[in-house]
């Protein structure tokens, strides 16, 4: 039976992750692969989350099983971090599963969404991370795009994608990204999504948000104004959060999947079948990353440590943005790159061609997707010059 198999290619960012570690020149910049990194290139295990480790290694009492939903106390606590004092409110009509990070947390989402409605169509952005797409597709779910990015201003293609929006049934399910929108950096303001959120109550279609990137934008709680403005007006929607960015612990597998159902007794339903979905991809979730989590939500001091480790990457991220637009600008380079200073999260579209791409990775040893998006973590003081003067003699 294996030997019917067609080989499938990989993964791009992979494929590029593999080229750079081969790659021995000194200079080389790894602008690929999404995680974040600090000055000295590393992604370093958060200080907070080391010592909730120590905590948990001294406190830990038994492996046992969890549960479907998980550690119920971290599920509490993403419910705080994502509605913030709306989470009081819609208490009764939250249900929160923890899952195997975000993309864990999204097949969970893909899965419910299929026993709510065989036929839905998952509506995604113009474009959107990859993956989002394979994992409805997966799940057997249809999935198509709205206009979102405007790839000749570098902005958003706002009227066309509520446009779009107006032609959704209530039965599809709409799928925003809430901050640091992955691929381009672009994000709604907050009237925008005011926009969507009344548009999403008059139509009745169900908005999945995925929010993998809190934090990391302009603040833990700006970044999920726009997923609290949908929440305050739809009966229903779906958040799938992740803890792997903003907490640093992408192998950890943490995340969560949460459904805001219109009352409590559709909420209570509504978690017997996630939490059947749940039995039948993996059981339970795993428990050491949503237990560190939990630990320093639980604790003042080791919460304040993580504000301030998450004030400093986003502050990087957000100085990086500035740089790089400052030192373009310093090379006399004709193209206006403003608009990462004006985007958000780690990632942007430099907005080059194939050919410049491939030249920036042969001449100069600057891997980069072939989408041109950029993982703006990956500059640093050190190597902004070349990587300014690289990106100028490719578009020279
Ligand atoms: N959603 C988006 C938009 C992402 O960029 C990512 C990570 N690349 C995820 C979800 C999932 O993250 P993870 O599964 O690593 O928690």
């Amino acid at each position: 039976m294996f030997s019917e198999l067609k080989p499938l290619p990989t993964d791009p960012i992979l494929g590029l992750m593999a080229a750079y570690k081969q790659d021995n020149n000194p200079q080389k910049i790894d602008l690929g692969v999404g995680v974040y990194k600090d000055e000295q290139g590393n992604t370093p295990v958060l200080r907070a989350v080391k010592k909730a480790e120590a905590f948990r290694l001294e406190n830990e009492t038994t492996k046992s099983y969890i549960g479907l939903a998980g550690n119920l106390d971290f599920c509490q606590k993403i419910e705080s971090l994502l509605l913030g004092e709306h989470s009081a409110l819609l208490a009764n009509r939250v249900r929160t599963a923890q899952a195997p990070g975000g993309t864990g947390a999204l097949r969970v989402a893909a899965e419910f969404i299929k026993r709510c409605n065989t036929n839905a169509t998952v509506w995604v952005t113009t474009p959107t991370w990859a993956n989002h797409i394979s994992l409805f597709e997966a799940a057997g779910l249809t999935v198509k795009e709205y206009p979102y990015y405007d790839y000749e201003n570098k902005g958003l293609l706002f009227d066309e994608m509520i446009n779009a929006l107006k032609q959704v049934p209530k039965g599809d399910v709409v799928l925003l990204h809430a901050c640091c929108h992955n691929p381009s950096g672009m994000d709604l303001n907050q009237q925008q999504w005011q926009t969507v959120a009344e548009l999403a109550k008059e139509q009745g279609f169900t908005p999945l948000i995925d929010i993998a990137y809190q934090g990391f934008g302009t603040s833990l709680e700006a970044d999920a104004q726009g997923l609290r403005a949908v929440a305050d007006q739809v009966d229903e929607m779906i958040i799938c959060s992740s803890c792997s960015k903003n907490f640093g612990l992408y192998r950890e597998r943490v995340g969560a999947c949460s459904i805001i159902a219109k009352d409590s007794n559709v909420a209570d339903v509504s978690n017997s079948v996630m939490l059947s979905v749940v039995r039948s991809i993996y059981s339970m979730p795993p428990a050491h990353g949503a237990d560190i989590v939990n630990t320093i939500l639980s604790s003042t001091e080791l919460t304040q440590m993580w504000h301030d480790e998450l004030d400093e990457m986003r502050g990087r991220i957000n100085g990086l943005r500035t740089l790089i637009k400052e030192s373009l600008a310093a090379k006399g380079v004709d193209q206006d790159f403003s608009f990462i200073d004006r985007q958000h999260g780690m990632f942007s579209f430099l907005g080059i061609n194939k050919e410049q791409i491939d030249r920036l990775r042969n001449e100069y040893a600057i891997y980069i997707v072939g989408s041109s998006r950029v993982n703006v973590a990956g500059v640093s003081k050190d190597n902004i010059d070349y990587f300014a003067d690289a990106v100028a003699s490719v578009i020279k």
